[in-house]
């Protein structure tokens, strides 16, 4: 197998700010590295204090001029962008295999819903619209504008390299921002090439920065007084962590976080439908998605289906994404392998029933990639931790309730609220699922209910900590603020203005 890393990889992550790309002086570097091989990709700098400083300089800078571009210019740079990341698809698909391990096909969706935010931010003048009333009162009208905040940043997490960095930036720079992007240690290699393609899209100098590294560069940029919003996705100590700090620091914060995702399987549900799907919502992307269904509930008779679910997901296996019968990649680092090891171990100790045990996965050819194998265990019950914890790996569980309003109150006694779906074919019973389940995204007989960019991404509970949400209309009040003017004319200025040289008694 071809293990060439694409050439346009440098072997030192340069930092981007005020539009150059500069290497940083560091002496302390992080090794990327690709999660199938072990192969070392590049190093990626712990920015200094000095140029982060810098970063933030720039974008404070640069948003003088960029908060007063037309709105027109603002969206046409996101149509040449959208443009070029569609030409550079592929290329940017390539690159985020090597460092993501995902699949072929998995890394272009990553783009592709990266790309369709930057679709909808071309829109954003119709987007940013104000409202207004005639005659509030005698002679006096009332109206909004919606105007940018200044420099906001984002903190991005590992398993969607594309598409999370491009839920905030175009964004936060279409209403009028400047932006600083701190892209997981882990695969920063994509949210760079992005970067490049803005460049080369038109964005003027200082209006986007990429700085790397960790909690040091993070916590540098959640207190500094001239950032003035905080998007972050990633796990919930982190989340919970982001929002702490950043409200102390009087900022608005976003933070997207944890999740734990039930499908409930009513027995009069397709059942060819619930096995195409809930394998690929489990064990896809090595079961790296927030998204992912980690828990299936099984509605009385549905429960008989067990076995079938089981030899469905045996015939899956995880591979190298240059391989185009993988079905799914490794985990992103041996500790992230490890991790998700140990719950198998726990979840055995534990009494459930390992149908499936992706323990000891192996590739040919790939003996140093953090691989683990679909997973499957039945009989769980809510006090297991492979139930209560974020696995974040290829292990679902299977859990029974005997009526569909058990399987709502053990969702909603679940602390995560991110996603969740309902196999059925009674329309009552998706009503009664949507109506009262605490999740803030429903799918009705779809496994992963991603809203498209024209909604917004709407996690609830410890899966979210703010009210605005990320794209669409949320996002546009998330990086905006209100300026509601009140606006009286005298009638008796009109004789003024038609007759200025007249002395009017
Ligand atoms: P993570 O929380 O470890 O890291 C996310 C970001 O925070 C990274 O940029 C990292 O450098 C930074 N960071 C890490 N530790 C920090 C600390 N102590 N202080 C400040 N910053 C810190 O998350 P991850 O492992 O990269 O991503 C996986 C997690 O993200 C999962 O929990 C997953 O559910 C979650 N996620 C949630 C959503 C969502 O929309 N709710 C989407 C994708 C991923």
């Amino acid at each position: 197998m071809d293990k060439t890393i694409p050439a346009t990889i440098p072997e030192k992550l340069p930092l981007y700010i005020n539009g150059e790309w500069i290497q940083s002086r560091s002496d302390h570097w992080l090794d990327v590295t690709n999660p199938a091989s072990g192969e070392l990709l590049t190093r990626a700098p712990y920015t200094t204090v000095d140029e982060l400083q810098r970063a933030v300089d720039a974008a404070s800078a640069a948003f003088q001029s960029w908060r007063k571009t037309p709105v027109p210019s603002r969206a046409r740079l996101m149509l040449r962008y959208q443009q070029l990341l569609k030409e550079h698809q592929e290329e940017l698909a390539e690159i985020l295999c090597e460092e993501t391990g995902k699949t072929f096909e998995d890394a272009k969706g990553d783009i592709w819903r990266g790309i369709e935010v930057v679709e909808q931010a071309a829109n954003i003048a119709a987007l940013m619209m104000g409202e207004t009333v005639e005659n509030v009162a005698s002679s006096i009208d009332c109206y909004s504008y919606t105007q940018p905040l200044g420099v906001c940043t984002g903190i991005t997490p590992f398993n969607f390299p594309a598409m999370i960095p491009l839920w905030m930036f175009p964004m936060a720079i279409a209403c009028g921002n400047t932006f600083v992007l701190k892209p997981s240690e882990q695969d920063p290699i994509t949210p760079c090439k992005l970067a490049e393609l803005f460049a080369e899209a038109g964005a003027p100098k200082g209006v986007l920065q990429v700085v790397h590294g960790g909690k040091a560069q993070v916590d540098f940029l959640l207190t500094h007084p001239d950032i003035k919003a905080i998007s972050f996705v990633g796990s919930v100590p982190v989340g919970q962590h982001i929002y702490r700090t950043g409200t102390d620091h009087l900022k608005r914060v976003q933070a997207f976080a944890g999740a734990k995702n039930h499908m409930v399987v009513m027995p009069d549900a397709n059942k060819q439908a619930v096995l195409n799907n809930i394998v690929g919502s489990s064990v896809g992307a090595a079961g790296q998605r927030c998204m992912a269904i980690s828990v299936v509930v099984l509605v009385g008779e549905a429960q008989q289906w067990i076995a079938e679910i089981r030899d469905t997901m045996a015939k899956v296996r995880p591979g190298v994404w240059k391989d185009p019968k993988a079905d799914f990649g490794p985990l992103i680092s041996p500790a992230a392998r490890d991790r998700v090891k140990d719950y198998i171990a726990r979840g055995k100790q534990e009494g459930a029933s390992c149908l499936l045990d992706g323990t000891d996965a192996s590739v040919e050819g790939y003996p140093d990639g953090n691989w683990v194998g679909p997973t499957l265990f039945a009989d769980v019950t809510p006090e297991m931790s492979i139930y209560k914890d974020e696995i974040f790996g290829p292990v679902l569980c299977l859990v029974n309730a005997d009526r569909l309003e058990d399987a709502i109150r053990l969702i909603n006694d679940c602390p995560y609220g991110n996603g969740t779906s309902i196999f059925t074919a009674s329309g009552a019973a998706a009503r009664r699922y949507q109506h009262d389940i605490l999740v803030g995204q429903v799918g009705i007989n779809v496994p992963i209910p991603v809203p498209l960019p024209f909604f917004s991404f709407t996690g609830w509970r410890a899966s979210f900590y703010g009210d605005q949400h990320a794209y669409g209309k949320q996002a546009v009040r998330f990086y905006t603020e209100t300026k509601t003017v009140t606006a009286r004319w005298f009638d008796t200025d009109i004789e003024h203005a038609e007759h200025p040289n007249m002395t009017i008694h």
